[in-house]
């Protein structure tokens, strides 16, 4: 078949390689309708997260059941999924704790409580290099999909790929971000990062009843986009000093709740990539830094963006001082799914506003491309196999 490669930073070929089998009684093979690329396959491709052997990337994805194991009992040949990005077993601790991104079962090899830097990561991720479990993933004709019985959503035929294909990750994940901070209605939400998990995230804060909402991104374009498809208030950190805005426009508290929709990759001055050499660390934490300025006392911030590394300077004193409540991690996308796709489905949201690219899955290094230098205006690449 013909997938995506990923062979080392910043090289991702459209290549033929082996079909992907049922390897175990619980797999199905998807053939995939359509896939997307994330901000967090750009931290793979831009080297922040190690992986030295070629693989298939991609955890965006969903397609139709071409074949199914032996004990598959929820679903057969023809059945239209969606595929959330956690694999997970459905039955160990975690699976069975609403915790499904640190399940035990998944991750074989590298699995472990530590959490470190290259060693006992959580759970497996589809095409997110080998420490994650080192499964293929969906930027590909086929996949193999391992406990098919547990993730696998069916969707309705009268639905197209783009109204349903985000229920696999950013929006669960701009969900969770909101769903963590607890919203009573009325709160004031700063959401940093305007790219498709802020934007997702956008989406869901007003779902969940905030009274404001605020996205902060360097980049004016995607804005635009952010008032145009959420009608949101906007900020950009080029033009003012985003913690006194905030501050301003909150009777000098600071927002109830903060949103780290962007992770280390945050646009980086000379300093911030000074202090990461110094201090090995990858990237720099100056959201997250923000968000503890921007946020009011005893507000709560929530990180979906993601970090790799150790980071020295961290605030501790003031996340003390304030009393913030802080909330962080892979979206456990098993726990919302179900009720985001009857949100969808009751036209509650639209996901596929955000889409600026839809391209064959052979444009694949130019999606890349794009997506990562942020050109063309572009927002989100959907490809198609
Ligand atoms: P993206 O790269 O398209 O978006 C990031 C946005 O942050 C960009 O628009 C960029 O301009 C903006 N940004 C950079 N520096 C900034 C700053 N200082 N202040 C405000 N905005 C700034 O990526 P994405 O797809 O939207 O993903 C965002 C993050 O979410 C990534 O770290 C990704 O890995 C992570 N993610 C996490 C999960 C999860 O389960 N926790 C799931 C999906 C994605
Ligand atoms: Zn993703």
């Amino acid at each position: 078949m013909k997938a995506a490669v990923f062979h080392k930073p910043g090289d991702i070929r459209y290549e033929t390689v082996a079909d992907p089998r049922i390897e175990d009684a619980n797999d199905v093979i998807l053939k995939v309708t359509a896939t997307a690329i994330c901000g967090s396959d750009l931290h793979i491709y831009d080297g922040f997260i190690p992986q030295t052997a070629n693989m298939v990337p991609g955890h965006e994805f969903m397609g139709i059941v071409e074949e199914v194991g032996p004990s598959v009992k929820n679903l057969k040949k023809g059945d239209r999924v969606v595929v959330p990005f956690p694999i997970a077993c459905g039955h160990c601790f975690f699976c069975t704790h609403g915790a499904s991104p640190h399940c035990e079962n998944s991750n074989f090899e590298h699995y472990g409580p530590e959490g470190g830097l290259l060693d006992e990561k959580g759970g497996a991720l589809f095409g997110y290099t080998d420490l994650y479990g080192g499964y293929s993933g969906g930027q590909a004709e086929y996949v193999r999909v391992p406990y098919a019985d547990i993730s696998p959503r069916i969707v309705p035929d009268n639905m197209t790929d783009e109204q349903v294909l985000f229920l696999t990750d950013i929006f669960p994940t701009g969900w969770s971000s909101i769903d963590w901070a607890q919203l009573k209605g009325g709160e004031t939400v700063a959401i940093f990062g305007s790219g498709p998990v802020g934007l997702m995230a956008q989406k869901a804060a007003w779902i969940n009843g905030a009274g404001r909402v605020i996205a902060i991104d360097p980049l004016n374009y995607r804005l635009e986009k952010a008032k145009a498809v959420n009608k949101v208030e906007t900020l950009n950190p080029n033009d003012v000093d985003v913690v006194e805005a905030i501050r301003q426009m909150t009777g000098g508290r600071g927002a109830d709740v903060c949103v780290d929709a962007v992770g280390m990759e945050a646009h980086r001055n000379f300093f911030d990539k000074v202090k990461a050499t110094i201090n090995f660390e990858k990237g720099t934490d100056s959201v997250l830094e923000l968000c503890f300025r921007a946020v009011r006392r005893a507000g709560t911030v929530t990180m979906v963006g993601v970090y790799g590394t150790p980071f020295d300077n961290f605030p501790l004193g003031q996340m003390f001082d304030k009393g913030i409540t802080i909330k962080q991690g892979q979206a456990p996308v098993l726990n919302y799914v179900d009720h985001l796709l009857d949100l969808v489905k009751t036209e509650k949201v639209v996901l596929d506003d955000i889409i600026s690219h839809r391209m064959p899955l052979s444009d694949v290094s130019k999606g890349y491309d794009i997506f990562k230098n942020k050109e063309d205006d572009c927002v989100k690449v959907v490809l198609t196999p």
